[in-house]
């Protein structure tokens, strides 16, 4: 297979499906720029190689029909300042503007498309639209992770135009190495801290990670239906009574799998959910009616943290509390904290999935994890053991 390394990418039009949906203030200005830096690499990349970049994404979800406020239009500008190259953009991603802007291009330049999503082809996979779009350029670069998990046009139909000179961009290919990391051969003891509010979104990444990890740690809201599972009294707390049974099997599965599964022994509650509410402190089991379960107690987090400093492997999904709320945020801080001084001492870590990300990010402390996952939904996929066929469209 062809690396981003290995290619030279010198008089070619590269065709790169990145990630540019990000988020615009009422200006147009963007006010996160995690998605555009991350394309930086690969952009220059194939520039300094001497090649041309055609760039390809969508926003938002406009739904299969032109929406103004949706236009990726303001992002080129941005891209200009971060690639510090002027960026050109074509005011429909097929088309003649299109076309004859591709056409044009030279080795140096950058050209960034209309919203793909503007077209109901893009994320119907349609073959026709994936042919217009691979008219475009001579190679096909998919450096997009976010929508990996989508059998989309422009992340999967337009590689099959591309028989051999298809590739992985940085961005991608660091995000398979990373969880190569974790899943392929991982250093041992490998660690799963799972959290977050619903266990119904995470049932088959429990159940995957379950046949491979050593130990498990269950925490955030989702925690609840496995306390009730078990008998214990929940109050106010999130609870999926629908899910009382998967729960019953999850706990059943890692017993039969020898791994170690940690759910919260104590809880902070409150009388509401709101950072205002009183709180006391409980047995995660024993929580009073009128009473919800919001963030881990002390008992939990000393259970946690010794659980990830034995770790040589961690990998950490969903909060451990409302950590959006300041007095909700500790257990999740702590276990940021700890997965970050593991880190330091020589575990391998990721971090993934957006609550996840937006807390290490919160309390400062992404830079010092191993990885930190752009793709939420992806990366849930990855991890439930699938195929993304993105990724698959690559390597086929
Ligand atoms: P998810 O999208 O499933 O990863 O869930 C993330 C959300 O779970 C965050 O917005 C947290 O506020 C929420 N959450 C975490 N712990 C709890 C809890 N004990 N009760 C209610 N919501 C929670």
């Amino acid at each position: 297979m062809q690396t981003m390394d290995s290619f030279n990418f010198k008089g070619r039009k590269a065709l790169v499906r990145v990630d540019l949906n990000v988020p615009l203030d009422a200006d147009f200005n963007v006010t996160d720029d995690n998605r555009t830096r991350a394309i930086v690499p690969t952009v220059k990349k194939i520039l300094k190689d001497g090649g041309s970049v055609i760039l390809m994404s969508h926003l938002g979800r406009p739904k299969g029909k032109v929406n103004p406020a949706m236009s990726l239009r303001p992002v080129a500008k941005h891209l200009e300042g971060l690639l510090g190259v002027a960026v050109q953009f074509a005011t429909d991603c097929i088309g003649e503007d299109a076309r004859t802007k591709a056409a044009a291009l030279k080795p140096g330049e950058v050209l960034l498309l209309e919203n793909l999503r503007f077209h109901p082809e893009e994320e119907k996979g349609d073959e026709a639209f994936s042919h217009a779009l691979a008219q475009l350029g001579d190679v096909y670069v998919n450096d997009a992770f976010g929508t990996a998990h989508r059998a989309h046009a422009s992340t999967t139909i337009v590689a099959k135009f591309f028989p051999k000179d298809k590739l992985f961009g940085y961005l991608i290919a660091a995000e398979l190495d990373s969880l190569g990391k974790v899943l392929g051969q991982p250093k041992r003891p490998l660690l799963a801290i799972v959290g977050g509010a619903k266990v119904s979104s995470k049932i088959e990444v429990l159940q995957n990670l379950l046949a491979k990890c050593d130990e498990v740690i269950i925490g955030g809201g989702m925690a609840f239906t496995f306390i009730k599972a078990q008998g214990g009294q929940v109050g106010g707390s999130l609870v999926e009574d629908d899910h009382l049974g998967t729960a019953r099997e999850i706990l059943a599965a890692a017993k039969a799998n020898g791994v170690k599964l940690h759910l919260p022994a104590d809880a902070i509650v409150a009388d509401a959910f709101a950072d205002s509410a009183n709180t006391d402190l409980c047995a995660s089991g024993s929580i009073p009616d009128g009473w919800m379960g919001l963030d881990i107690g002390p008992a939990a987090i000393a259970d946690f943290r010794a659980a990830v400093m034995r770790a040589k492997t961690i990998l950490w999904n969903g909060p451990m509390g409302v950590f959006e709320m300041k007095n909700f945020q500790k257990g999740t801080r702590a276990v940021a904290e700890a997965v970050a001084e593991a880190t330091k001492a020589g575990a391998y870590s990721l971090v993934g999935g957006g609550d996840s990300v937006a807390a290490v990010n919160q309390f400062g402390l992404a830079d010092k994890i191993s990885y930190v996952s752009t793709g939420g939904g992806a990366m849930l996929e990855y991890l439930e053991g699938k195929v993304l066929p993105g990724i698959a469209a690559i390597q086929a």
